[in-house]
């Protein structure tokens, strides 16, 4: 990695002199110091922000990346989705062998060595961050670690964790600084009774009772993780249903075959306080709609009610760079900003706070810098909970299609109808496939089941080449597989499924 440039000052309270470069710049050129310079510096190396710069070096683009984490790969790789997929899978392990004499298998009971389990997590962490290391690297892409600052048009400042700065030079910058936790007015995070995803990735013990705030995708996996490992979980969400946003009707279907494996809901509820006593928490939530206030006692309480754009000391202010009423960077549908040469992608614009749709777009980013023509579908973005039985999506559900007036065929079908996931005694859920009435294009298919995060891109492939759900019913799938779901659940969009 370059060292610092020595003669640059550290940082003034209130950014630097205007004439700063114009000033010492020549001076140092003339000195033989030139600040580092590039075609592109990204700012975060998240899924989003080392994806475009990987894809930027390969289209020949002299590339850095800024990182103020040691590791690479963001929020994703270190304390999100990676981490809790690890947990997700040592979890299912443990409970799934609690069933293994049903196989004929002859096992003792399961026992847990959380510590050990906490050990396989994060040995899956550091082999995905290092592996990104690895890729900036081959790509000759310079890493920075620090914080950075937008100096000015074409500047980025960087100032490591020992207080010292270098400014970097480049005609273009991305911002892919990602989203941090959404925090509860008067709810202090303190990561260790009252948690985050991050603390609740780390717990030392299972909790006796767990509480979450929040039915979204991170409430749902999580708790699920450490309902597996023993604990009792109740879940408190505002809205009067889970997964905000995905089809209602799978959602109802959801609450059910997770309620049958011991949640508890608490929905259209409001928290309204959360006070640490001894050894837990004492939350405080009412009725939404009004009403008298009640208590539930947790050991730990995990609040997870979103995300928010991370946009802090970036320097943006003082740029004018626009951001939106929600406080993410407003971009045009090539990823600039209002102020030329800085772009931004991921979750600290607009759009679903999805891994891959940032990488989606750090790809397009790249290329459209280059002078090429990317794009993202945002149509057909699939979404994933990673709990068991899985649930997944891609494209519109059926409220997004009423809303929109446009008429609609549905086709439906179980998993209890699907040989393979009969004889492994896995048939919670089903696929649904929402296709356009006048065309047959399939506008929407929404799975619950084993493998769903896996089924959806069947889905997603027909739907980014337009198909109808003929082609979906008419393409041969192998027997016996979980994908033959998918292939009845478009022929019943004409109703002639042939299992059901
Ligand atoms: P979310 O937006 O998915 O869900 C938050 C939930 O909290 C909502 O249901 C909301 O109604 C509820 N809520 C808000 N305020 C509340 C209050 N005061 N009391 C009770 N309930 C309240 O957010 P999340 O689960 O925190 O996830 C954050 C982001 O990360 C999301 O955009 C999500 O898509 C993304 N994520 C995705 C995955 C995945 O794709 N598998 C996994 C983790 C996170």
């Amino acid at each position: 990695m370059p060292g610092p440039v020595p003669g640059i000052p550290p940082s003034m309270p209130g950014g630097r002199p205007k004439t700063w470069m114009a000033e010492i710049c020549p001076a140092m050129t003339s000195k033989g110091i030139t600040p580092m310079s590039y075609d592109l510096i990204v700012i975060g190396t998240g899924p989003g922000g080392y994806v475009a710069a990987i894809r930027a070096a390969q289209l020949g683009l002299k590339t850095a990346v800024v990182e103020k984490r040691k590791a690479h790969g963001g929020t994703c790789l270190n304390v999100g989705c990676i981490p809790s997929k690890a947990l997700l899978h040592a979890s299912h392990m443990f409970e799934d062998a609690k069933h293994f004499a049903d196989l004929g298998i002859g096992v003792s009971a399961p026992t847990l060595d959380l510590q050990k389990m906490q050990s396989f997590k994060q040995e899956g962490v550091d082999g995905n961050t290092k592996g990104v290391e690895f890729l900036l690297k081959k790509n000759k892409i310079d890493a920075f670690h620090g914080i950075a600052r937008i100096a000015a048009v074409g500047q980025v400042e960087v100032t490591s964790e020992d207080g010292s700065n270098q400014l970097l030079e480049t005609k273009n910058i991305l911002i892919a600084t990602g989203s941090d936790v959404t925090r509860l007015p008067g709810i202090e995070i303190d990561e260790k009774v009252v948690v985050s995803s991050t603390g609740a990735l780390e717990l030392e013990s299972v909790p006796k009772h767990l509480v979450v705030i929040g039915a979204g995708v991170i409430g749902l996996e999580l708790g699920s993780v450490w309902r597996r490992l023993g604990a009792e979980v109740t879940v408190v969400e505002y809205l009067d249903r889970i997964l905000p946003g995905m089809d209602a009707e799978v959602a109802k279907n959801f609450q059910r075959i997770l309620s049958k494996q011991g949640f508890a809901f608490k929905l259209g509820a409001k928290v309204t306080g959360i006070e640490k006593t001894g050894n837990g928490a004492t939350l405080t939530y009412e009725p939404a709609a009004g009403g008298a206030a009640e208590t539930i006692e947790a050991d730990v309480v995990l609040v997870a009610v979103g995300r928010v754009p991370y946009t802090q000391g970036l320097g943006l202010d003082h740029l004018g760079v626009q951001l939106d009423n929600r406080g993410r960077v407003q971009t045009d549908e090539h990823f600039a900003t209002n102020v030329t040469g800085i772009y931004a992608i991921g979750d600290v614009i607009a759009g679903p706070m999805l891994a891959h749709k940032a990488e989606d777009e750090g790809v397009a980013v790249a290329e459209i810098i280059a002078g090429k023509a990317g794009h993202v579908n945002y149509d057909v973005i699939p979404s994933v909970v990673y709990t068991f039985p899985e649930v997944a999506s891609v494209g519109k559900t059926e409220e997004e299609l009423k809303a929109a007036g446009i008429a609609y065929n549905v086709g439906k079908f179980p998993f209890t109808a699907n040989g393979r996931a009969k004889v492994n005694r896995t048939t919670d859920g089903f696929v649904k496939i929402l296709a356009d009435a006048a065309t047959d294009k399939v506008l929407g298919v929404h799975i619950i089941g084993p493998e769903a995060g896996n089924l959806i891109h069947e889905a997603a492939i027909a739907m980014e080449f337009g198909a109808s759900s003929e082609d979906m019913a008419r393409t041969c799938h192998a027997h016996p597989t979980l994908a033959e779901a998918v292939k009845e659940a478009a022929l019943a969009v004409e109703k002639r499924a042939i299992h059901m």
